[in-house]
């Protein structure tokens, strides 16, 4: 599914392997069929028996073992894909049983080992560790990338695996501790017995089927790229520790257990290793998200035509800077910018032009309003308003002519207009100040309390004053700016036609 991609890519289990990987793959498996073959011939050799080799051994081994089963549940519960489940229990399994086998070892924790060890307990321990996850591996591969049902819980699914798997591990336990005595016999005196060469082949089988199966898993993701890594290396643990050598503490025990431990931490290494490269991902999307948003929110309050700020931005901008009025007591003025005879230029000049004419105003119009706060926005057709928040309506008015002067210094000709030869603007003014009224009847104990704040005009008001005044500019020729007093009078100081 195209959707699923980006997070897909993310994802040991599901991102493909490329090249340079599969090459380096398969250096690893060379490398260690190489030393397997070195080392088997004197798999035999007796070496000293280090005491703390196998408490330090499978500490190691089963840490490395929960943290790569938690990072798999994890995995799990964001894909919910089943393999990563099951894998997550092939490990669990593993420190499970990797742990008994150390309290069971004889000599390390007690003479003959906890948990009631009998003298083939830990032989049969290591025997069922090394069946449970080749097993497990073989039916995740054939699970392919199958997912959980939709309306199954993912953490119930966790739930149950786990315990299911420390189920199984404590039973096995159990079998080999009280259950000895069925269990047929593998170790004699610390030699291994004929009947182990068969459980071996057995366990070996069950490690090639393995391999086979995750073969036919092409294209490879990593993690089964890796996987196949793992269960060589598997291979080799078995074939040199359990398989070519003669007892505990040759040369081959020693070295299958350093080729256990290395195939048991090669996943979680590399889960690690991958884990930079998606923080650097995480980083990057943030970074586009970011992006995305910043120029999604640019968009929503951005006309399209002109570029100036749309009607949407200058409705919060006028709603904002009215309540700061009403707060601080500054005044605020508002001009309503109108193109002259526009419907005759765009039938004169057709509306490609007239899109041209009003990006040109709009220009002139922005380029006027360039002091912080101020905000130049297009209004809708070829109306455009300045919000001029901290400015008496008489510099608004100034502004006013500046922009009128503006647009006339454009010389955009316009023959049909019959306010002048080229494109004009009228411009209506008005403005809102809040002021503070002395209220005599206010029943206070302080001068302050009887000063209540008298309410500039509500924006929609103040809309429509600067409204009004455009009309009386219409009204008196065109190509002006007119401007309503405090009162909402048209301010009969200013000649209209001046
Ligand atoms: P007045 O001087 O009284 O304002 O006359 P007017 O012709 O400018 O006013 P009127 O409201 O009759 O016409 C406005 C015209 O603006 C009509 C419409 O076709 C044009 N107009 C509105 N928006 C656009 C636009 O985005 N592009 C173009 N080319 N024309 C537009
Ligand atoms: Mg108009
Ligand atoms: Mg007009």
């Amino acid at each position: 599914m195209p959707s699923e991609a980006p997070v897909d890519a993310m994802f040991l289990s599901t991102m493909p392997a490329g090249r340079p990987e599969r090459r380096l793959a398969l250096a690893f498996v060379l490398a260690s069929t190489f030393v397997f073959l070195v080392l088997a011939p004197i798999a035999t050799r007796p070496l000293a028996q280090v005491g703390a080799f196998i408490p330090a051994y499978e500490a190691t081994l089963a840490l490395n073992d929960v943290i790569t089963a938690t990072i798999l549940l994890a995995q799990f519960g964001v894909l919910r894909m089943r393999g990563l489940l099951l894998l997550a229990c092939a490990y669990l399994f593993t420190a499970a049983l990797a742990i008994a086998h150390l309290l069971s070892f004889p000599g390390l924790l007690s003479p003959t080992g906890l948990l009631g060890a009998g003298n083939q307990t830990t032989v049969w321990l290591y025997m069922f560790w090394h069946t449970g996850f080749p097993i497990l591996v073989i039916v995740y591969a054939l699970t392919g990338q199958r997912r959980i049902a939709e309306r199954a819980s993912a953490p119930r699914a966790m739930l149950g695996a786990v315990a299911a798997t420390l189920a199984a591990a404590a039973a096995l336990t159990l079998l080999t501790t009280s259950g000895h005595d069925l269990l047929p016999v593998l170790l004699q005196d610390g030699h291994y017995q004929p009947m182990l060469s068969v459980v071996v082949t057995g366990i070996w089988s069950l490690c090639v089927v393995a391999l086979l199966a995750l073969a036919r898993r092409r294209p490879y993701s990593v993690l089964d790229l890796w996987l196949i890594v793992v269960v060589c290396a598997w291979l080799f643990d078995i074939g040199l520790s359990a398989g070519v050598n003669a007892a505990r503490f040759d040369l081959g025990f020693y070295a299958g257990r350093i080729y256990g431990l290395i195939s048991a931490s090669f996943i979680l290494l590399v889960l690690l290793a991958r884990n930079g490269g998606l923080y650097a991902r995480l980083v990057a999307a943030h970074e586009t998200q970011r992006q995305l948003a910043a120029e999604l929110q640019r968009l929503s309050s951005t006309d399209g035509l002109t570029g100036l700020a749309n009607r949407r931005a200058f409705d919060q901008a006028i709603d904002s800077e009215w309540r700061r009025t009403l707060r601080y007591k500054t005044p605020l003025s508002l001009l309503v910018i109108d193109v002259d005879h526009f419907k005759r230029f765009n039938d004169t000049y057709g509306h490609v032009a007239g899109d041209e004419c009003l990006r040109r105003v709009a220009e002139a119009v922005g380029g006027k309003a360039r002091r912080a706060g101020d905000l130049a926005a297009r209004y809708g057709g070829e109306e455009f308003v300045v919000l001029l928040p901290h400015t008496e309506t008489v510099d608004a008015r100034r502004l006013a002519e500046r922009i009128c002067e503006a647009v006339r210094e454009l010389r955009i000709p316009h023959a049909a207009s019959m306010a002048a030869d080229h494109v004009t603007v009228s411009v209506g003014v008005a403005g809102a100040v809040a002021a503070m009224r002395f209220d005599p009847k206010a029943d206070a104990r302080s001068a302050n309390d009887n000063r209540t704040a008298v309410a500039p005009p509500a924006p929609a008001t103040l809309v429509a004053n600067a409204d009004r005044a455009l009309y009386a500019a219409k009204a008196t020729g065109r190509n002006r700016a007119c401007m309503l007093n405090d009162e909402g009078e048209l301010d009969s100081a200013v000649d209209p036609a001046a």
